[in-house]
């Protein structure tokens, strides 16, 4: 398969890399492989704004649709700076394999501006996410293409693209965007349901090598939505969290943090920075910390060949997508003592609880709290037991094993289809 593309980049060839390794195990024949990875359709936007001091301030903007085989595309928009096309269409593929193991009606897709949202005020975040949205128009929709929040993005951008979208159409069309705020057409448990599902999958990591939750430990890079709400379930189970990180500092502690206290410093101040001086410490050494449990929600490429052998962690639960290389994983496929949620399933509660979100917005018939999260478990569960199943049947890593169920059923439906989708 031709690699040199406009997705040509690390975090790409690292999303194909992992695909080539389970098409070798599904005997998938080289000439079918480049239909099922390489995203169908690409957007590229330049999305002008005037800033608060009246210049004009031009951002690259982004969106990848992998595959139409299934449904509409499924995926979150990321404002982070180094955002590039590359990224997003490896974060789309991931999406598929997401949706296809969790058994959602989904291709994947991912969207993106290349801007740093911290550096824009409110007035100007806003116009940008508007604009992106007005260009994205005849690209998505709730049939077609439906958005939900990722890094950098939250409720009310959300709210503002799905404005943007209905203004345009004439009528309020909330399913074209999940993750929207409750009071717009949103589901209860959206919010906190990556890192829900995080907390829950790690629960059954434990059980299956035996390991008691209570009274251990956790460490997670990453406070934003999934990294704080993972935090603060695994606190209520019996979990102490002894080491967090963000962008702006790292903290950790041996006989644990005040995750709620963090929580709130976090929603006053938008980072971690200031919270204390006594437990700071150094973000790159956070991972290789002694704990049970080790979590990942922030960035990609993060457990590295050069880290991979030093970690010391029962349960590496993969909160952010993509956060160990193929490199990494094959050191960490020769360690046994480390159990391995792959981010396909680990962080699929979002998804999920998005799916669910679309489908009360297309019936306009919603679900309460207890409702949203049965299914989420029951869902993640089922996913859980198939990778544990696949894995054990097969020899395989629970990365291969919850890969192959992704792009197996990809496959399938692709061949009974045809070329069109
Ligand atoms: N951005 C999230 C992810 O990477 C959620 C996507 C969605 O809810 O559609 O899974």
């Amino acid at each position: 398969m031709n690699a040199s593309s406009i997705y040509s980049g690390p975090v790409f060839e690292m999303a194909r890399q992992q695909f080539e390794a389970v098409a070798d195990h599904l005997d998938i024949p080289t000439h079918e492989r480049a239909r099922i990875v390489i995203p169908k359709r690409a957007l590229a936007v330049s999305c002008p704004i005037h800033r608060d001091d009246g210049s004009v301030a031009v951002f690259q903007g982004y969106r990848v649709q992998h595959h139409l085989t299934l449904g509409p595309t499924k995926g979150g928009t990321r404002f982070a700076p180094n955002v590039d096309v590359g990224e997003v269409a490896a974060l789309a593929v991931w999406m598929s394999w997401k949706c296809a193991l969790a058994g959602l009606p989904y291709g994947g897709a991912k969207g993106g501006i290349a801007v740093d949202p911290r550096s824009l005020s409110r007035r100007e975040l806003e116009a940008l996410s508007r604009r992106y949205m007005q260009e994205m128009i005849p690209f998505v929709g709730p049939h077609t293409d439906v958005m939900a929040p990722d890094m950098g993005t939250n409720e009310q951008v959300m709210a503002w693209f799905m404005d943007t979208y209905s203004m345009y159409q004439g009528q309020t069309v909330s399913e074209v965007v999940t993750g929207k705020p409750v009071e717009s057409g949103g589901t209860i448990g959206r919010r906190e349901a990556t890192g829900r599902g995080v907390a829950y999958l790690v629960g059954r990591a434990a059980d299956t090598i035996n390991l008691q939750l209570n009274g251990s430990t956790a460490i997670i890079q990453g406070f934003g939505n999934v990294g704080s709400v993972a935090a603060t379930t695994l606190q209520a189970a019996g979990v102490n969290i002894i080491g967090v990180s963000d962008h702006s500092a790292a903290y950790f502690d041996r006989r644990g943090l005040d995750v709620a206290a963090l929580a709130e410093h976090v929603r006053k101040t938008g980072a971690l920075a200031g919270y204390s001086r006594e437990a700071l410490f150094d973000a790159s050494d956070l991972l290789l910390q002694e704990c049970t449990i080790l979590i990942p929600a922030a960035v990609e490429r993060v457990v590295t060949e050069k880290n991979a052998s030093l970690l010391k962690c029962r349960i590496l639960a993969e909160g952010a997508n993509g956060p160990t290389t193929p490199q990494a994983d094959a050191i960490l496929r020769d360690r046994p003592d480390v159990f391995v949620i792959p981010d396909v399933l680990c962080n699929a509660g979002g998804v999920i609880v998005s799916y669910f979100e679309w489908v009360q917005g297309l019936q306009q018939l919603f679900w309460n709290e207890t409702e949203v999260n049965d299914r989420l478990n029951r869902t993640l569960e089922r996913s859980f037991q198939a990778v544990c199943k696949r894995a054990t049947q097969q020899r395989l890593s629970t990365r291969d094993a919850a890969l192959s169920l992704g792009v197996e059923v990809v496959l399938k439906a692709k061949r009974m289809r045809g070329l069109f989708p």
